[in-house]
């Protein structure tokens, strides 16, 4: 049996633990990979958000398909969103964006309202009954202050 012995861990190991032409045993970069993909991690997420950016349809197509494979979770989503006011919600303050009622976070710089110690980027709803009664907050504050209270009417 053809044998290597690896870089790292020094042991003798058959050919197939190692990938092509590799000095390190297949375990070893396993390691190695888990290590770069976590410091990494940060830097990842902006060329994630980049690259969302610069390809809109892709990023359509994508969400798109997922929802196509997806329908149950999808329905379970939109109702979830229907049923809190979410998304009434939500597009209250889209549309007050896009009256220039409320400054649009993505081109003014303002501090979150939570902790003032970063930029917000988010508007948070305490109470999705008033729509527009929103609170501009970082992405960490967000998650911190959870869900809003729902609304009370259900319009069908
Ligand atoms: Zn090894
Ligand atoms: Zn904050």
């Amino acid at each position: 049996m053809l044998t290597r012995i690896c870089s790292d861990c020094k042991k003798k190991l058959p050919l197939k633990k190692f990938y092509r032409n590799r000095r390190r045993c297949k375990i070893c970069q396993k390691e190695i990979n888990v290590a770069y993909y976590i410091a990494n991690s940060d830097k990842r997420k902006v060329n994630a958000t980049t690259w969302q950016k610069a390809n809109p349809d892709r990023v359509k197509a994508n969400s798109a398909a997922w929802k196509k494979a997806n329908p149950k979770k999808t329905k379970i989503y939109q109702q979830r969103k229907n049923i809190t006011g979410a998304h009434r919600a939500m597009s209250a303050v889209y549309e007050a964006i896009q009256c220039g009622n409320l400054p649009n976070l993505k081109k003014s710089f303002i501090l979150c309202s939570n902790c003032r110690l970063v930029r917000a980027v988010n508007y948070d709803h305490r109470d999705y009954n008033f729509p527009l009664a929103v609170t501009p907050v970082c992405l960490r504050c967000n998650n911190l202050l959870g869900a809003a209270i729902p609304i009370t009417e259900v319009k069908i």
